[in-house]
């Protein structure tokens, strides 16, 4: 599409996004929203990569290799939610193994932390009545129990745990337990380095968002485990004091307890660091408690600023198979729109093009009030107040999105 044409897209790219295209209703979501939301308004340098299974299947995944390295290159990228093989669907595509899972493959790559933030919206109104800003979860992504050894005791016996330092010397050795009968064990482990780049991550991100920061753990039951993250945290926060004060960014340590306890009670706005585990369950209890799946987005971020966006949900298979089937569909596409927005307005802001920080602004608030009008998709039908008439279809809400972008652009957003 070479050169511009009057009232056509603007070339407004400076740097390539890296484009991760994927799986099932979201690769539906994927096709329109780029051709009637992002193609008629702006002209990007994408750099393509198709992480469709069947495609991942061809290149024995070698595909989400290039993927994870071109985010490396160029800083910048946005993806589709993608199908993580299981027996079923090994069967279902024919594969030739069960590819382990693209985010899993991305994460390692750039040995990022996953923030998770909610879109706010007025009428959709959270379960949990004091929350009126976002709360972002921030998960430590790896070890504790996803990297544990566990073993099951068939009997009475000593478990023992020790260490053998690889340079020589003494064993360390503890006993965990005398059995009298049958049971389990399992040894967790982290990694100081590991943790050091979670706690900076997630200060950076903080800083960012000028959020203040909640770290909460279990210190006083876990006296070498759980202090162990709480000391790293505290020693990053003291590197970066003065930008925190600077920036109006409080730190806080609570325990874990506590910390839950006081999320039901509090207004928001801030960035909860939570551990493995801990990460995994409030991730989901927050976006349930904020309204739908459809309305949580997801940022990667690696210790030396390179970015990741998409949407916390899957592929929303239920929905592709009743798609399938040729009937109508209502899947929320909002989520997937913040993930384009996050990713230009990045772009923008690296490259200092204003110009494209201001579109995915106006693409942001055409999604809002879209939805603030009342034209909703049928999971956000049965939550909005007032509640809406009815609901629309998938391609519908995205029409209903670009009438109004196209009437904000054409209203004089900057040329
Ligand atoms: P899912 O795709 O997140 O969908 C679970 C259910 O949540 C849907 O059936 C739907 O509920 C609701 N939902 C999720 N997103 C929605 C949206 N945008 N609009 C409306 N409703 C939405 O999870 P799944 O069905 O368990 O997983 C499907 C596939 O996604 C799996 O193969 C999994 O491997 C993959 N997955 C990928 C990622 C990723 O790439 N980041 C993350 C998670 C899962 P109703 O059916 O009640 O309408
Ligand atoms: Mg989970």
């Amino acid at each position: 599409m070479g050169s511009a044409v009057p009232n056509g897209p603007r070339p407004v790219a400076v740097n390539p996004i890296v484009e991760m295209n994927g799986d099932e209703m979201t690769r539906i979501i994927w096709g329109l929203v780029k051709q009637r939301l992002i193609e008629p308004f702006v002209e990007l340098k994408l750099e393509s990569y198709d992480l469709h299974l069947p495609e991942r299947d061809r290149t024995k995944d070698a595909v989400t290799h290039e993927a994870a390295r071109a985010i490396r290159r160029h800083g910048v990228g946005v993806k589709c939610a993608t199908i993580t093989p299981d027996a079923a669907r090994v069967k279902e595509y024919h594969l030739e193994k069960a590819w382990p899972s693209p985010n899993g493959t991305i994460r390692a790559a750039l040995d990022g932390t996953v923030f998770r933030k909610p879109i706010a919206v007025r009428t959709i109104p959270p379960m949990v009545r004091s929350w009126t800003k976002p709360i972002i979860i921030g998960r430590h992504a790896y070890g504790d129990v996803y990297r544990n050894a566990e073993m099951k005791i068939p009997g009475p016996g000593q478990v023992e745990m020790s260490f053998h330092p690889a340079s020589g010397g003494d064993a360390m050795t503890i006993v965990v337990h005398e059995f009298e009968g049958p049971g389990v064990v399992r040894g967790q482990h982290n990694l100081d380095g590991s943790i050091r780049a979670f706690a900076q991550a997630c200060i950076q991100y903080a800083l960012s968002e000028r959020v203040d920061l909640w770290f909460a753990a279990k210190d006083t039951i876990s006296k070498t485990y759980h202090a162990s993250f709480k000391r790293i945290f505290a020693e990053e926060v003291e590197k970066r004091r003065a930008d925190l004060d600077a920036a109006g960014v409080r730190y806080q340590y609570l325990l874990i307890d506590d910390a839950v306890a006081r999320v039901m009670r509090h207004e928001g706005g801030f960035l909860w660091a939570c551990r493995n585990y801990d990460g995994d369950l409030m991730s989901d209890m927050l976006a349930s408690g904020f309204g739908s799946l459809g309305l949580m987005t997801s940022v990667l971020v690696s210790p030396d600023g390179k970015f990741e966006f998409e949407a916390a949900h899957g592929t929303v298979q239920r929905h592709y198979y009743q798609h399938l089937k040729g009937e109508p569909t209502s899947t929320n596409s909002t989520a997937t729109i913040f993930a384009w927005t996050g990713a230009l307005a990045k772009r923008g802001e690296l490259d200092g093009t204003a110009e494209l920080v201001h579109f995915a602004q106006a693409l942001e608030r055409s999604v809002i009030e879209t939805i603030e009008a009342g034209v909703v998709t049928k999971d956000l039908a049965a939550i909005a107040e007032p509640r809406p008439a009815g609901h629309v279809t998938t391609a519908g809400f995205i029409e209903a999105i670009a009438e109004r972008l196209a009437s904000k652009m054409a209203a004089g957003a900057p040329r």
